[in-house]
């Protein structure tokens, strides 16, 4: 029997996910040959190149201004992507520092200019969202993470500023509903909630480009991937096409106000076993606390290997916190079904 799969990323994918992906790897399109032995320019991979595009952003709803790329370099190239092609010489830009992510996003921003921290939890360990940003006019972008991977905690309400906004929805894209046309680009790595690792979904406003006066290298500038429709080099085929099932996937079983509803389901049953439960305590503010990233404490830490044992024996894998938080970790992104969900709340119910 296959395993209850909490693991943070790369993670869980459907089944049909799996098995289409399969398929194609044996056998493409009944090219007989194998996805991974065509060229990216056959038709038959341009046609998935293009479905992805556009079926991201029927899924989100977003206007026309909008390009979505499949690029390569995980979100941490965006980390650097955002700044030159954001940033005007000699710019500014705003970063909310609410986790280990978004700390680094800013490291690479500050090598382009200068990086203002509207807000920070970082006193608190992260355990929280900074609300009341310190937003100036002369900002070239503001940049926000939506979901803090690490910590557990989730943006609800987004900043109404003027401000373009920059969003790294690495461990959040396509779990709820939110307008997503507010931002002028989103970038998420695919290996959290869209599929395999090798490939950033990158959705970018066009109006919002060519404003920086900066040289920007070809493979780092999304003008050139927008121009050579996504494939300015080879793409990750495997990746993009194993990312297109997925999302066929999310459309078929009713998009994200289906998933929405599912996912927060989840989330209250693990929450309200965490707060039920005297030997465990969550690590996030409760308002602020994510619903794909549940991170728990342990308060009694002897009993952890009774706990983990426990674990083990009921197939459940993948629930380690991340190592400077410590405790658990349980994410439960759109693929992982309510079952996994029952099964370890059965687990920690049954502890003492
Ligand atoms: C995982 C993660 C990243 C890093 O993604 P890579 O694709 O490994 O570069 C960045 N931001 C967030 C919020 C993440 O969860």
């Amino acid at each position: 029997m296959k395993k209850h799969n909490f693991s943070a990323g790369p993670c869980i994918l459907y089944p049909e996910v799996i098995k289409g992906a399969s398929e194609a790897i044996n056998n493409f399109k009944e090219m007989d040959l194998s996805l991974l032995e065509i060229s990216h320019r056959d038709k038959n991979f341009v046609d998935v190149m293009e479905e992805v595009r556009e079926l991201s952003k029927e899924i989100m709803a977003l206007e026309d201004d909008f390009e979505v790329l499949f690029l390569q370099g995980g979100a941490s190239l965006q980390f650097c992507m955002t700044p030159y092609n954001f940033m005007k010489k000699n710019g500014v830009a705003g970063y909310s520092i609410t986790g280990t992510w978004a700390k680094k996003a800013a490291k690479e921003g500050s090598l382009f200019g200068q990086v203002i921290e509207v807000g920070s939890s970082a006193e608190e360990n992260f355990n929280y969202i900074p609300k009341k940003l310190k937003i100036t006019k002369n900002m070239d972008y503001l940049h926000l993470t939506s979901n803090n991977t690490i910590v557990g905690t989730q943006i609800k309400d987004f900043p109404n500023t003027d401000i373009p906004l920059v969003c790294d929805m690495s461990s959040d894209i396509f779990s709820r509903q939110i307008n997503f046309n507010q931002f002028s680009l989103i970038y998420a790595g695919a290996q959290k909630n869209i599929g395999p690792a090798g490939t950033t979904l990158v959705a970018v406003r066009k109006s919002a480009l060519g404003k920086t006066a900066r040289d920007i290298p070809s493979m780092l500038d999304y003008e050139k991937h927008i121009k050579s429709d996504s494939m300015f080099n080879t793409p990750p085929v495997f990746s993009v096409y194993t990312c297109l099932l997925t999302l066929r996937a999310l459309k078929h079983n009713g998009g994200l106000s289906i998933i929405e509803e599912q996912n927060k389901l989840k989330a209250n049953h693990l929450y309200k076993e965490i707060e039920r439960n005297e030997l465990f305590e969550g690590v996030a503010k409760k308002e602020d606390r994510s619903s794909m990233n549940v991170c728990f404490l342990l308060k009694d830490e002897s009993l952890k290997e009774k706990f983990d044992k426990l674990c083990s024996e009921a197939g459940i894998v993948g629930i380690n916190g991340h190592r400077s938080v410590g405790g658990y970790r349980a994410s439960i992104y759109n693929a992982l079904p309510f079952e996994s969900v029952r099964i370890l709340t059965e687990v920690m119910n049954h502890l003492d």
